[in-house]
């Protein structure tokens, strides 16, 4: 009886180790393509097999963070390429989003300090005052056919979204909060694209202009664009990643 007893305990443990092997392993082998597929992109630009990368990172999301670290890799161009890859993968969805389902949401931060704009029930009402470069952008955008919000919080676009139902969103801000904003848009099931802003703070941020112009011009057709607002308009379409 004690025989049996330990010949049965002896194998349980030797499944464990065994299970145990197979899975540092696989973890070894996955995570050693990650980080090859995530160096060669970051270094090149090109991303190789993008859903299984991001799919991969968000897995292994503690370790590859740790490894970017360890490895000298910038935090910051580590999210950036993840706001790239994700819209990479969306592209072709937000595409086929008709224009009047699509907002952008700015953040108010890229307001001048000096703003003299009131919050309204649907965020900071734009006067177009000069003082800064989101006047002009509002134009731009509304010209075509955007939906534009200037939001103090992400509690606003949710509730835009849901009053306007609308499916194709894009979105300025820093880091977190477009790291933030795509999963929230993952989750919600609407699709959306982030732009990253060149300066963070809370104050008097910026952002390229002409990045979320690319991407607000995806699927839509340049003819029916207003004469005024071409001279803005990059020539390419092409977002870049
Ligand atoms: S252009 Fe618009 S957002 Fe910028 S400071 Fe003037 S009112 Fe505010």
């Amino acid at each position: 009886m004690v025989f049996e007893y330990s010949v049965t305990f002896q194998s349980v443990l030797t499944l464990i180790g065994l299970i145990t092997v197979v899975f540092l392993l696989f973890f070894l082998i996955i995570s050693s393509i990650l980080i090859v597929l995530l160096v060669y992109a970051l270094k090149t630009g090109i991303v190789p097999f993008p859903r299984f990368l991001k799919a991969g990172i968000l897995f292994f999301e503690t370790f590859m963070i740790w490894f970017i670290r360890v490895a000298g890799i910038n935090d910051t161009d580590f999210w950036r390429f993840m706001a790239g890859l994700q819209n990479n993968l969306n592209k072709q969805a937000f595409s086929e989003v008709p224009i009047d389902k699509r907002a952008v949401f700015l953040p108010q931060c890229l307001r001048s300090a000096k703003c003299p704009a009131h919050l309204e029930p649907e965020g900071l009402k734009c006067r177009s005052c000069g003082l800064c470069t989101v006047g002009q952008a509002h134009r731009v955008l509304q010209g075509l056919g955007y939906r534009v919000f200037i939001v103090p919080g992400s509690s606003f676009i949710g509730r835009m979204i849901k009053k306007y139902r609308i499916k194709g969103v894009i979105g300025v801000g820093c880091l977190i909060e477009i790291k933030d904003g795509l999963e929230m848009a993952d989750k919600a099931g609407y699709v959306a694209m982030g732009v990253v802003s060149d300066k963070d703070g809370c104050v008097e941020t910026s952002v390229n202009w002409e990045s979320v112009y690319e991407i607000a011009m995806l699927g839509l057709d340049p003819a029916s664009f207003p004469d005024s607002i071409l001279e803005f308009l990059p020539a390419s379409e092409e977002p870049r990643a």
